[in-house]
């Protein structure tokens, strides 16, 4: 994999766009101190996804964008390009898996309206995202923190590491680590499986236990709707037998009302009818009276007093006699 060039704008001490041609072969980039060289190579690491800012020497990536050093001004955004040579091999393999002979990554940083920093990612011209970018790099064995970088002071401690330390390094130059990694990669993921089955089998014995629970109050639910129904039929019967109940009994009702309608009819009649008799019988007494009136008013009064009159004479007729008896007993008393 050759890198081709590197494209920076406003990255730590290069203000303004630098183009750091890398040619083939061998090349050395110079300068005195805090001149920026560790600075390329911040930006080499920076677009290939380090783990932390802190190994590309600042506290966040803010801290990466130009500052404007003693006199400039400070930029707003950056933008660090890594131009990679794509062309096949041999075999016709490309190292990236992107179908072009260049291939460009680029990592950007702006400050958004509150200072906040923005990053964005893009493989050629199409956007992209960190970890899809980190993808398609470590696909061709291209990782920040991998020992193809060689940084100041790397050389010096690998130098004094202890034996353990160096074979570790030396494995993962060779790629060794990189399947060791793998192997760790997968125990854990199956470590994750497993405990996921776990799981699941934990989650299912709850829902079993949540079928049974449930079931058992469906089964009660339909039986409390079949008394409901139950219920509700029963209640529809006997609502049906009053209601032909009263219809008896308004039938009932209904003939002792004509019933008696009858007889107020006929009592009505008798009424009317003695009604009629005790007018006559008015009528009569009144007649009778008028007769009395007029037997008394005529001769009727003469023939009283004649009857009184004859009356009187036979009470004084009578004591006559009485008195003739008397003198008759009195005569015969002196005739004995
Ligand atoms: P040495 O030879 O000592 O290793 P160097 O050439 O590697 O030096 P670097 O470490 O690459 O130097 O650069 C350090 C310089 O970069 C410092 O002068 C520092 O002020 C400057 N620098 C770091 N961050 C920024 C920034 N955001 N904006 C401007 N300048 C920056
Ligand atoms: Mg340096």
């Amino acid at each position: 994999m050759h890198l081709i060039r590197m494209e920076l704008e406003n990255f730590k001490s290069f203000g303004g766009e630098v183009t750091i041609p890398l040619e083939e072969g061998f090349t050395a980039i110079t300068g005195p101190n805090g001149s920026g060289k560790s600075n390329t190579l911040d930006a080499l690491e920076f677009v290939l996804g380090p783990k932390s800012t802190k190994s590309l020497r600042a506290s966040n990536v803010t801290q990466l964008i130009f500052n404007g050093g003693e006199r400039g001004r400070p930029a707003k955004h950056m933008t660090a390009t890594l131009v990679f040579n794509n062309e096949p091999d041999e075999t016709g393999r490309r190292r990236l898996r992107i179908d072009s002979d260049e291939v460009s990554f680029t990592r950007t940083v702006k400050l958004g309206r509150k200072g906040a920093p923005i990053s964005a990612f893009r493989i050629g011209d199409k956007p992209s995202t960190a970890t899809e970018m980190r993808r398609v790099l470590a696909e061709a064995g291209l990782r920040a923190g991998g020992y193809n970088i060689v940084k100041q002071g790397d050389v010096t401690s690998l130098a004094t590491m202890t034996a353990y330390n160096r074979r570790k390094i030396i494995e993962d130059v060779a790629g060794v680590t990189a399947y060791d990694d793998e192997i760790r990669k997968s125990n854990t993921q199956r470590k994750h499986v497993e405990h996921s089955i776990e799981t699941i089998g934990i989650l299912e014995d709850d829902q079993k236990n949540r079928l049974k629970s449930l079931s058992k109050e469906r089964e009660q639910a339909l039986k409390f709707k079949q008394f409901q129904d139950d219920l509700d039929a029963s209640r529809i019967i006997l609502h049906q037998s009053r209601h032909r109940n009263r219809s008896e009994d308004v039938e009932l009702l209904g003939e002792e009302r004509t019933r008696y309608m009858g007889e107020i009819d006929e009592i009505g009649s008798q009424v009317t009818e003695g009604n009629k008799s005790l007018l006559s019988l008015d009528e009569e007494m009144v007649r009778v009276e008028s007769e009395i009136n007029e037997i008394m008013s005529g001769d009727a009064k003469q023939l009283l007093e004649t009857i009184r009159q004859y009356e009187i004479e036979m009470e004084t007729g009578g004591d006559r006699i009485a008195d003739q008896e008397e003198a008759i007993d009195l005569a015969n008393s002196e005739a004995e």
